[in-house]
């Protein structure tokens, strides 16, 4: 499509709508504003008009600004609730410091369309300063601000850490395959936390397949948009469109959960059961490494490694690790403490509490490179045994994994 007859033919341009849902009312909550243009009743994206950088801004703006007056005129008849996603390039606010923006913002303020209800959507390559005082700007107006198409690599962090978004967009587009890479999930994880702690809100988006959804709501999204929910369309719908299925759905991915908590905990209380039972047999000892290797006998194929340390996370006794059908006693980790690792103190005083021990999240192990889960159990006030579990102990119990 030729820049120049985008430019001659404005009252070709129009825009289109992608709803988003939430996870907290099944319903619609926004819409995702896009630009189309009608070539002879043949509809086509402008999203590679916007993006062209060969393009004056003043051009593009122009066109973007078509697209966004007729998309607020229809918008004056949507719920005074309902959110506007706007896209605009981060180079194109600041050309004119951003002020033209917010005169068209409030234009429509009188129509009814308060700016509290605008989420700006910033994609940007690198955080800039300026950027980010330009947006505190918009805030003070009620504007929310999300970032869609993080940065490469681990910049998004930083960007997310500079803007405080209001909303963070999450691409499940690598996540086309039924096995994603195992490091893809820690990623978001590490995002979904990331969130929780500025006050973000996750909108997950190209939501395809229904384990897409499934992966979002795990996640950590309140908010969805994609294909398998709605596709962009020129017109606004009914809010309570998927409200039945949407609940039906996530019905669905409760019980399962549920399902695999459940697992989790009857594991975990078999543990406790099983490992009462040996450290009371050998009360009498109190030798660590004795009781490591009475442990050990009763745990083959079930315990990588297995050590004790006291209430402050110094080892008390050596590392008992499995190397091939032995055990192999490790000295040279006396003494290492060990109160460092994350939530390793609150463990600590959960297991003093509780008079009980704990079952670890997945993780992989640092030595070994394996996949593994850790059940800790309070022996006494003091002592604290730890039991690193195999592989092939999680795998024969698939809901571990
Ligand atoms: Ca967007």
């Amino acid at each position: 499509m030729d820049a120049l007859d985008i430019l001659t033919n404005l009252n070709r341009c129009f825009p289109y709508f992608q709803p988003v849902f939430s996870a907290d009312e099944h319903r619609v909550i926004g819409y995702e504003i896009f630009g189309r243009y009608n070539d002879n009743g043949q509809v086509i994206s402008l999203g590679s008009f916007f993006q062209d950088k060969s393009i004056p801004d003043e051009y593009r703006l122009e066109v973007d600004n078509a697209v966004l007056t007729k998309a607020f005129e229809l918008a004056t008849e949507l719920d005074k609730d309902v959110l506007l996603f706007v896209n605009r390039d981060a180079d194109l606010l600041i050309h004119d410091s951003g002020e033209a923006f917010l005169q068209f913002l409030q234009q429509f303020q009188e129509k009814g369309i308060s700016l509290k209800r605008i989420v700006l959507e910033i994609s940007m390559d690198e955080p800039k300063d300026e950027m980010d005082h330009l947006l505190n700007y918009y805030r003070t107006f009620g504007i929310k601000i999300a970032i869609d198409k993080l940065g490469e690599g681990s910049s998004f962090l930083d960007q997310i850490g500079q803007l405080k978004p209001d909303i963070v967009k999450v691409d499940l587009m690598p996540l086309r395959s039924m096995n994603p890479p195992p490091a893809y999930k820690d990623i978001l994880y590490s995002l979904s936390i990331l969130a929780r702690k500025i006050g973000a809100t996750l909108l997950f988006k190209n939501i395809e397949m229904v384990y897409q959804l499934q992966f979002a709501w795990q996640h950590g999204a309140r908010y969805y948009q994609g294909y398998y929910l709605e596709k962009p369309i020129s017109n606004f719908i009914t809010r309570d469109i998927l409200k039945d299925k949407l609940k039906a759905e996530f019905h669905e991915f409760i019980i399962y959960e549920k399902k695999k908590l459940e697992s989790v905990f009857q594991v975990t209380e078999r543990f406790q059961t099983k490992i009462q039972e040996i450290i009371n047999k050998n009360r009498k000892t109190m030798n660590f490494e004795l009781l490591l290797k009475a442990l050990g006998k009763e745990l083959d194929q079930v315990a990588l490694r297995m050590y004790i340390c006291d209430e402050d996370g110094f080892q008390l006794s050596p590392n008992m690790l499995k190397k091939g059908i032995d055990w192999e006693m490790q000295p040279e980790y006396m003494r290492k403490n060990w109160s460092w690792r994350p939530y390793f103190l609150e463990n600590m005083i959960r297991m003093r509490n509780d008079k009980k021990g704990l079952l670890s999240d997945l993780y992989c192990d640092i030595e070994t490179g394996e996949i593994t889960r850790t059940f800790s159990y309070p022996i006494n006030a003091h002592e604290y045994l730890f039991i690193d579990l195999t592989y092939d102990f999680l795998y024969k119990n698939d809901t571990l994994l």
